[in-house]
């Protein structure tokens, strides 16, 4: 008798819970994809997304067959499809148990839910995607953090006394396989050097830990510098496990990684973001059915200017480093975390655009969009979150510029009519550039986000 590991955001052999009891259970073992189309379309994921599962699907049914497990990957249009179609699925192969890792979002345990209800077979989920499950970091009341920094401190606490090594690829499961055919479900697209297998994955957290991890803190909100780990695409689709990233961490850590100031830590503590983003929409749901995390935040009436919005989409608004920031992310399909800051701020809180429909745009090109992070940092952006920036903190366009790329290097790469300009007008640049001119006047919209605020509070 046979039983199912069912992969979803999981795409890797190693440390992979739920392969790993499957092929402790069972002698024989099938794999099943089901890509989603059309929930994708709903979800606003990317193309470049899209394409990376795809390659990175190619790339784990080569390693699955090598064990002597066969992938399939089957195409259902949405969420609702799914039950159906696994249900055809095990009585055709006969399985007698399928096993997957849990997913946190409420689509996704709405329709898992279903699938356990509409299976005669048993269902086993297992925690795997965060370091630390959100039914198992509550407060002294019992209740969900709302502040990041009382949860991190908890949840260091917790990871220190439980952490448990990644697990290992299981042993094959029979003769090596020829990988079947992955039917197509989305356009090819060329990903550049974003990794799209877990071993090159596995390479880039590797050297990320034992060559740049040190000056992380010194060197993450700089743009022009290679300072950041750019392993986000990869934690979004699970070629990585945070498990993995931590073991790694504190492999190669040459300071003390529980030290706040240093490269390890400041490291560590953005992966605790991560964790801290996908408690919030699993503990506040509202927030993935599009509400504000503080309510009264949705009385604000934004402005519906279309033309200042796709100036902004396209990294035109006259403002240097959001249009630098915005043209990497058209043309690369991620952005800086600094940038993603400044553009978000600069989208509310001068343009006076709905929050959401930046979280969307974002969300339609990012390679490594991830529903939790991205609404998390929109609406600490917009003010409107949990732990949010206060509404009185807007990020200066300008000063932003010349803070972290004082000398304009990442401008040039990124809007090359402004290259020949220096280090001082690169961040202003005067009239008479092919360039154009900004389209609001930061004091003022300032004035207006302000009173935007205060009106609701
Ligand atoms: C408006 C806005 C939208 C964002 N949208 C996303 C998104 O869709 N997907 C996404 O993964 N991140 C998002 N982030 C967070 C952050 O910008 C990216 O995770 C980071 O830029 C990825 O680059 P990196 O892998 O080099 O990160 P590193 O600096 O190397 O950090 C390591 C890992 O920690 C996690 N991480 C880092 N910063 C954050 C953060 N602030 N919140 C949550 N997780 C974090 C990521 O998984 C990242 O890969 C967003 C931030 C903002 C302000």
């Amino acid at each position: 008798m046979t039983e199912l590991v069912w992969f979803r955001s999981d795409l890797r052999s190693y440390d992979n819970t739920a392969l790993h009891h499957a092929a402790s259970n069972s002698s024989k073992l099938r794999a099943l994809y089901i890509a989603t189309p059309g929930q994708w379309q709903d979800h606003g994921i990317s193309g470049r997304q899209q394409a990376l599962i795809a390659q990175a699907l190619h790339s784990l049914s080569e390693t699955l067959a090598t064990l002597g497990i066969a992938l399939d990957v089957k195409i259902a249009e949405r969420f609702s499809d799914i039950p159906a179609l696994l249900k055809h699925y095990c009585e055709q192969h006969a399985i007698r148990a399928l096993h997957a890792n849990r997913e946190y979002l409420l689509n996704e345990m709405s329709r898992d839910d279903a699938v356990s209800e509409q299976l005669a077979i048993p269902c086993h989920w297992y925690h795997d995607r965060l370091l630390v499950a959100p039914q198992d970091l509550l407060n002294g009341s019992g209740l969900p953090y709302r502040v990041f920094t009382p949860f991190a401190k908890s949840w260091r606490a917790i990871v220190t006394q439980s952490m448990r090594t990644p697990l290992r690829r299981p042993p094959a499961q029979g003769k090596p396989l020829k990988p079947a055919a992955i039917p197509p479900f989305c356009s090819t697209l060329d990903l550049g050097g974003w990794p799209v297998s877990e071993n090159a994955a596995l390479e880039r957290l590797r050297r990320f830990c034992a060559e740049r991890i040190q000056d992380y803190d010194q060197q993450r909100d700089l743009p022009a510098a290679d300072g950041t780990s750019q392993l986000s695409a990869a934690l979004a689709i699970g070629l990585l496990s945070p498990r993995q990233c931590l073991a790694r961490l504190q492999a190669e850590a040459r300071a003390h990684w529980q030290e706040q100031a240093c490269g390890e830590a400041t490291w560590l503590n953005e992966l605790i973001w991560r964790e801290f983003y996908q408690h919030v929409a699993f503990h506040f749901p509202q927030v993935v059915k599009g509400r504000a995390f503080r309510t009264e935040t949705d009385n604000i009436s934004w402005s519906g200017n279309e033309t200042h919005f796709q100036a902004w989409c396209e990294g035109r608004t006259g403002y240097p480093i959001v249009d630098a920031g915005m043209r990497q992310l058209n043309q690369t399909g991620w952005m800086h975390n600094r940038l993603r800051m400044i553009t978000a701020g600069f989208l509310v809180k001068d343009l006076h655009i709905n929050w959401r429909w930046g979280e969307r745009y974002f969300m339609r090109q990012l390679i490594d969009g991830e529903f939790a992070a991205n609404n998390g940092g929109w609406q600490w952006s917009a003010s409107t979150g949990t732990d949010a920036a206060p509404y009185f903190r807007i990020f200066n366009p300008t000063t932003q510029g010349q803070r972290f790329d004082p000398d304009g290097k990442f401008i040039r790469r990124f809007v090359p009519e402004l290259a020949h300009l220096n280090h001082r007008d690169i961040h202003q640049p005067p009239a008479g550039t092919n360039y154009p001119a900004p389209i609001v006047d930061h004091a003022s919209a300032r004035q207006k986000t302000l009173e935007m605020f205060k009106a609701v509070r």
